[in-house]
């Protein structure tokens, strides 16, 4: 939420995305042109522009929404990335209207987070009673059965009374417990008993029956733990679905009420332009700023070129290498920089497409040996590609293309001495980028998205380790043995499988790498399957749709303004 925007123009070493132009080397690994300088400085691309309007209180806002309106009917998807307001105190009236909608809001999530806390309150609860169980189910899985007497010995035959319980017995033979724990399942003749301890046939007699008694108590006790087990394990995963519910709708209370910043709560102001009305006398009584972004998918007039690689529906599949390092992975450039746990590790299995805990050795359906993945990698696959095929967030899979607005809308209300006004600037920037661009900024929504959502754990004070799993299957992986799961141990073979699979990759990636250097160095030749050819084909074919897809963004603004 506070995060800054992965940008797109990035100079060279910056966090983002550099546009490549000309005869940029990294031509053909992906396209992205567009304005790299502020706006007032030199624009060689034409594909920025600043408009500002005063008007009449409202007037402003009405330009903002007549603007977001009309985007989808000229095909673009759009979202809201980033929303925030700041109200001044100089202006008491709109300053109190803000801070009472504020503590209205406020009251809405206090009632909101009571519910979420009764039902957090009773996870806690039943949690607990399940943590009881598993100690004790643990005894059987580790067949402690030195715990299991003991337990024997306190809480079931105890009960028996007065000079029958080991208990109450046991100052006339003061070794009796501890022969009791002495006993194998097996022993359950007085006789045998007597001369394998050396003790008394009396005393022999008594542990005979105590150890029957304990070895049938243990089998009925093993059951009703179990189903308790179970019972309890499915209470806690509804209540963890209450507590998710109660999340989702609680989100956009949150997060309105998170970007409502009084006075000086926000600690930098984004827009530097509109701090300015701050700094002049205290005449502007709030500010508002607004991120959007608008995508749609360009397809060239003439579409000459042979499909490099056709995958899953895709005329080039949109998640590279390339893209996947520099851009994602990169812990200086990518995105990692600004979420750092897109780099934590997933195991993933080749075989079945499916991602596993970091700590996972071997596939649970197929048992092949994992390989290393990443959690940015997960959310691509399971979650970007399906939307991707399809066909969500306007986004298609025969695309190679797509134009990208970066709208930057920021409002001010401002007292003048003839009267209120309100101020507006829209700063619009297009660009042109290929897919497997758009893909990271797509992966940028979801991170934000995962932050906003983290924030809201906290709140409610809950330790996000997500367990969204199948009550069944976190009993087996609780207690493989009880639960009679297979317990996975590697083999040599595996061990070895392992080693090699982490030997080949380095192999291959350092091939691969030779390979891209001599191709872009020595043969004269660019990599990758986007656009090389930038001043023929990118600028004909797709600079020019950028550039009209822009103009009609700025005149309809423009008409709206009455300044055309
Ligand atoms: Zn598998």
């Amino acid at each position: 939420m506070d995060k800054p925007i992965f940008k797109l123009g990035a100079g060279k070493g910056e966090v983002g995305v550099p546009v490549n132009i000309a005869n940029d080397k990294t031509l053909g690994l992906y396209v992205c042109s567009g304005p790299e300088e502020a706006v007032g400085e030199e624009d060689k691309t034409n594909q920025i522009m600043e408009l500002n309007f005063t008007g009449k209180p409202g007037t402003a806002s009405s330009l903002y929404y007549s603007l977001v309106f009309q985007l989808p009917k000229w095909g673009y998807n759009v979202v809201k990335v980033d929303e925030w307001i700041e109200v001044s105190p100089t202006h008491k009236e709109y300053y109190e209207r803000t801070v009472a909608s504020k503590q209205a809001l406020e009251s809405t999530i206090k009632a909101g987070l009571a519910s979420a806390a009764q039902s957090v309150a009773d996870f806690e609860l039943l949690n607990h009673d399940l943590r009881k169980y598993k100690e004790v189910l643990d005894y059987f899985e580790k067949k402690d059965e030195h715990s299991l007497k003991a337990m024997f010995i306190d809480q079931v035959d105890a009960h028996t009374g007065e000079g029958i319980s080991m208990r109450s017995i046991a100052p006339r033979w003061p070794t009796l417990i501890y022969h009791f724990q002495q006993l194998k399942p097996e022993d359950r003749e007085p006789d045998a008993i007597a001369k394998k301890l050396k003790i008394s046939k009396a005393e022999a007699v008594i542990l005979a029956t105590k150890n029957k008694l304990y070895e049938e108590w243990k089998d009925i006790f093993l059951n009703a733990a179990k189903s308790r087990y179970e019972t309890l394990l499915g209470l806690v995963e509804a209540r963890r679905k209450t507590i998710t519910e109660y999340k989702e709708w609680l989100k956009p209370y949150l997060a309105r009420f998170r970007m409502t910043r009084l006075g000086g709560e926000r600690a930098h102001i984004r827009a530097a332009s509109v701090k300015s009305f701050f700094d002049v006398s205290g005449m502007a009584t709030f500010i508002n700023g607004v991120s959007i972004w608008a995508w749609k998918s360009l397809k060239p007039i003439d579409v000459k070129r042979a499909p490099a690689e056709v995958r899953e529906g895709f005329v080039i599949y949109p998640y590279d290498s390339y893209v996947r390092e520099q851009f994602i992975l990169n812990p200086y450039t990518g995105l990692a920089r600004y979420y750092p746990w897109l780099v934590h590790i997933r195991k993933y299995c080749n075989k079945d497409k499916k991602y596993y805990p970091a700590e996972t050795i071997k596939c649970k359906s197929c048992g092949s040996v994992l390989d290393n993945r990443t959690v940015a990698d997960e959310i691509i696959e399971t979650q970007i590609i399906p939307m991707w095929k399809a066909k969500e967030l306007k986004l298609d899979p025969t695309a190679l293309y797509y134009v990208f607005f970066d709208i930057d809308v920021d409002r001010a209300g401002l007292r003048l001495p003839v009267g209120e006004a309100e101020d507006i600037t829209f700063t619009v920037k297009a660009f042109l980028i290929s897919q497997n661009i758009l893909l990271v900024k797509i992966l940028e929504l979801i991170c934000r998205e995962r932050e906003l959502e983290r924030y809201i754990d906290e709140i409610l004070g809950i330790r996000s380790e997500h367990k969204e799993k199948e009550v069944a299957e976190l009993v087996k992986e609780d207690f493989p043995n009880i639960f009679k799961v297979k317990k996975e141990k590697l083999t040599p073979l595996d061990e070895f499988a392992m080693e090699w699979k982490e030997v080949k990759k380095k192999y291959v990636d350092f091939f691969s790498k030779i390979k891209k250097v001599k191709t872009s160095e020595f043969m004269f030749s660019k990599p990758g399957d986007y656009e090389k050819d930038f001043t023929d084909r990118i600028t004909k074919q797709y600079l020019t749709e950028t550039g009209s897809a822009f103009n009609s963004i700025t005149k309809f603004l423009k008409q709206k303004m009455g300044v055309s």
